[in-house]
């Protein structure tokens, strides 16, 4: 399969570019992405020949079906990584939480949030692909607190390869911080920045797109990539665990095949909720997909009223951080694959700008067809998880977002899968709160804390975080990110 560009070609690009070309070098002409030139139909006899498949097999037969240039053993040794997560017979556990709400927990891995579902496998095809080509990458990624950790862990020490992480500083979770600055290995680099998680993302954009920087990478014989979901690597790994919930759903006899459901997503950059558009387009019976925001509601918006306004908005801090973005990267597939790549070009084009574009009334009605959408404040979120608490289940203040849409959005009494985004120990402090209302506890005092109230342990992975040694200690002004990458690639 062959990939184009969102924003449609300069001329100067090839017209198409294979997979590997796709994630090595994930920008396009026109500022644009690359998008899957079609989608394969999987049909209903893949569902059916599926049901029983262990997740390693699903995640084969669907990477075949999308016929990518990628060797075999490549695709045998990325799919192995979810050997690593809690039950590698089942990676993904799909859990029943009330009547028609089931909860898909995608954070059963090294990291313990959902970005190792597709960070694992993808780090092990991207640095495959660097060696045979006999080249060497810097990767290059913006976090708001969960990309960085499952990044820098698929990365370490992998040949071929450099990592420069860009952290929002003060703007995650000590956790997620530790995971970060305590990873020690040659080939990575964390940079903590003064601004907000946009501003790391900026900061990355820009120095993807600057000649001068590339220029000065290709003296020391250097590529550049990025890791962010705007990479298609990303998103590939990201329908799978969607066409794996509902099988799962069917297989604990929750469901018939062919039923149709709600998926219910709590989305900031929206890659979780475009693998599961990509999945309903490829044959998987979704109703529709419920999108959850927190106060950085600017999806909510978009679906709502067409209106896509950056004019009036600034980030709010919330509690889920992971949600706390303006320019949602993937909505740009959305409207790629709805409107087509001029119209897709106009309208971001108009939002780099004007800050602003607003869909015509037929526009919005497509999307409609595919999304609705509300969101959580914090005080609601925290309601929600004290809720699920006495009712038996245990969230995250992301995975929260959903309980709400599940609540709000719905159009009919259909079952729905809600991913859960996060283990509890990634945002301790927020749901010690919501079950004991203590305030402003370090992290790990509020583990301890949930610890005690649910009668669970902490997982060593995090335990052991607050003994090791922090290693990478920068932190810089925007202005200084390219010196601090420059000097880190030199030094190796
Ligand atoms: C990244 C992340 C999200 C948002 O996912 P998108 O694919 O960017 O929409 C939600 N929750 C958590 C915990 C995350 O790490």
């Amino acid at each position: 399969m062959q990939f184009i560009e969102s924003r449609g070609n300069d001329g100067k690009r090839p017209s198409s570019v294979s997979f590997s070309s796709a994630i090595l070098e994930p920008m396009a002409s026109f500022g644009g992405i690359y998008v899957p030139e079609n989608l394969p139909d999987l049909g209903s006899d893949f569902l059916a020949n599926h049901v029983d498949a262990n997740y390693k097999q699903l995640a084969k037969d669907i990477l075949n079906a999308f016929a990518i240039d990628i060797e075999a053993d490549v695709i045998d040794a990325a799919l192995d990584r979810y050997d690593e997560f809690d039950d590698p017979t089942n990676p993904v556990p799909v859990v029943k939480v009330k009547d028609q709400l089931y909860v898909s927990e995608l954070w059963h891995g090294a990291t313990r949030a959902f970005k190792d579902m597709a960070l694992q496998p993808f780090g092990v095809v991207l640095s495959a692909i660097a060696q045979q080509r006999d080249e060497k990458y810097l990767i290059l990624t913006a976090t708001s607190g969960d990309t960085g950790p499952a990044a820098l862990e698929t990365f370490k020490n992998k040949d071929n390869v450099q990592v420069a992480c860009l952290y929002p500083d003060g703007g995650t979770s000590d956790v997620q911080r530790l995971q970060m600055v305590t990873e020690d290995a040659e080939n990575l680099k964390v940079i903590g920045i003064h601004g907000n998680f946009d501003d790391a993302q900026k900061a990355l954009k820009s120095l993807l797109s600057s000649d001068t920087f590339k220029a000065k990478l290709q003296e020391n014989k250097i590529h550049l990539s990025a890791a962010n979901s705007v990479n298609f690597g990303r998103i590939i790994f990201q329908l799978i665990y969607h066409i794996h919930s509902y099988l799962e759903l069917v297989c604990q006899g929750e469901i018939a095949l062919g039923e149709k459901i709600y998926l219910d997503v709590p989305s900031g950059n929206f890659g979780n909720a475009l693998g599961g558009f990509y999945a309903a387009q490829m044959g998987l019976p979704i109703e529709k997909i419920l999108i959850a925001s927190n106060q950085n509601n600017i999806l909510t918006e978009l679906i709502n009223t067409g209106k896509y306004d950056l004019r009036s908005s600034e980030l709010i801090a919330t509690t889920s951080p992971a949600m706390d973005i303006l320019i949602s990267s993937n909505v740009e597939r959305i409207l790629y694959a709805l409107f087509g790549s001029e119209r897709t070009k106009e309208l971001l084009s108009q939002l780099e700008f004007e800050k602003f574009y607003e869909l015509t009334a037929d526009e919005l009605a497509q999307l409609k067809k595919y999304f609705v959408a509300d969101f959580c404040t914090d005080e609601e979120g925290k309601d929600y998880i004290k809720k699920a608490f006495a009712a038996g289940y245990l969230m995250d203040p992301h995975t929260a977002t959903c309980f709400k849409a599940f609540d709000t959005v719905r159009e009919q009494p259909l079952k729905t899968i809600a991913y859960s985004t996060a283990e509890w120990t990634k945002f301790s402090p927020t749901i010690a709160n919501a079950l004991t209302g203590e305030q402003g506890a370090k992290d790990i005092d509020a583990l301890q804390a949930i610890a005690r109230e649910a009668k669970i342990k902490i997982p060593e992975s995090i335990q052991s975080l607050f003994d090791k040694k922090v290693v990478q200690d920068s932190v810089v002004d925007k202005e200084n990110i390219e010196t601090e990458i420059l000097a880190f690639l030199i030094k190796n």
